[in-house]
């Protein structure tokens, strides 16, 4: 059973969705907002409540939990429990009255979003990892588009039936909007390198001959998704990242490999733009040589801490 918060919005649709499974007891999927109103609604449908599951922390979704558990005394399971949540671990499974989910880790969306699968049934739980209409938001660094994609991968060997969203209606055809959704994404990728081939791009830069058809409003939110694709793309060496953060572009990668590490390399340098640094460092002063050996401007110290923490 679906009980609609009252919080539509550009990125809720109509509201988030809180579902209610099996009974005597329930099990609650994202009370929603803190709404006491439609808490109450909530904890009226649904009890007695045995567990109340979230699939991530953001507040359409994760603060009406604490009221609802205050009503209905049962605890808030969580992957990365806040205070007074418990631990959810991916592949857990959670009894209900006459219903079994098994919590699913789906990073990508969020580092710690679970979905919660129903085998019986084949019914998804999905929160924000697929939507009832639309894409879902990878925006980083929380946002991680390749652990999304592998996500979408896992949510797509399980063979569901149907899907209840986060955000909009029921789909019935499960498999095939897991299909599109991966299709969808790789179409993007496609798009982002055809958009770095005629040079250096920002991801802001690329997003209108990306997103043509899209309303100019709608540009901020498609260049954060854009930049998730380079990012992923960058840790998989097909692209490369020039300037300092505040400038960044990002190159095709030449397919060539540092000479010292093997990391990628942009197109006519030896050396990454790490060694290069370190090759400045060792190389006497004033040769004039340094800075072809270092890959010319391509230099950006940073790129080390940079990278460490978007994988984390
Ligand atoms: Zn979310
Ligand atoms: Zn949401």
């Amino acid at each position: 059973m679906r009980v609609l918060a009252p919080n539509p919005g550009p990125f809720t649709l109509q509201g988030t969705n809180t579902w209610i499974v099996g009974a005597r007891p329930s099990l609650v999927i994202d009370p929603g907002p803190d709404d006491p109103e439609h808490i109450r609604e909530v904890h009226r449908e649904s009890e007695p409540v045995g567990a109340i599951l979230l699939t991530h922390h953001h507040p359409d979704h994760a603060p009406g939990a604490a009221l609802l558990a205050d009503r209905s005394g049962a605890p808030v399971l969580a992957y990365r429990p806040m205070a007074n949540e418990r631990k959810l671990a991916g592949g857990a499974i959670v009894p209900g009255g006459d219903a079994i989910l098994r919590a699913v880790h789906t990073p990508g969306h969020t580092r710690d979003h679970l979905v919660f699968f129903e085998r019986e049934s084949g019914a998804l739980f999905t929160g924000d990892a697929v939507l009832g209409q639309g894409t879902s938001m990878i925006d980083p660094p929380e946002g991680d588009m390749a652990a999304y994609m592998r996500s979408l991968s896992i949510m797509l060997s399980l063979a569901p039936r149907v899907i209840f969203p986060g955000h909009g209606s029921a789909v019935w055809s499960a498999v095939e909007k897991l299909r599109e959704y991966v299709d969808h994404r790789k179409d993007r990728e496609r798009q982002v390198l055809a958009g770095l081939e005629d040079g250096p791009r920002t991801a802001e830069e690329l997003v209108p001959g990306i997103y043509s058809e899209y309303p100019l409003e709608l540009y901020p939110a498609a260049a954060r998704s854009v930049l998730a694709h380079l990012l992923k793309l960058a840790r998989e060496g097909r692209v490369t990242r020039i300037g300092r953060p505040v400038d960044e572009r990002f190159a095709l990668a030449s397919g060539a490999s540092c000479e010292r590490c093997g990391r990628p390399v942009m197109p006519g340098s030896r050396l990454c733009d790490r060694c290069g640094v370190a090759a400045l460092q060792e190389a006497p002063p004033a040769t004039g040589r340094t800075r072809e050996a270092g890959g010319g401007a391509h230099i950006r110290p940073s790129s080390e801490t940079t990278d460490g923490r978007d994988s984390t």
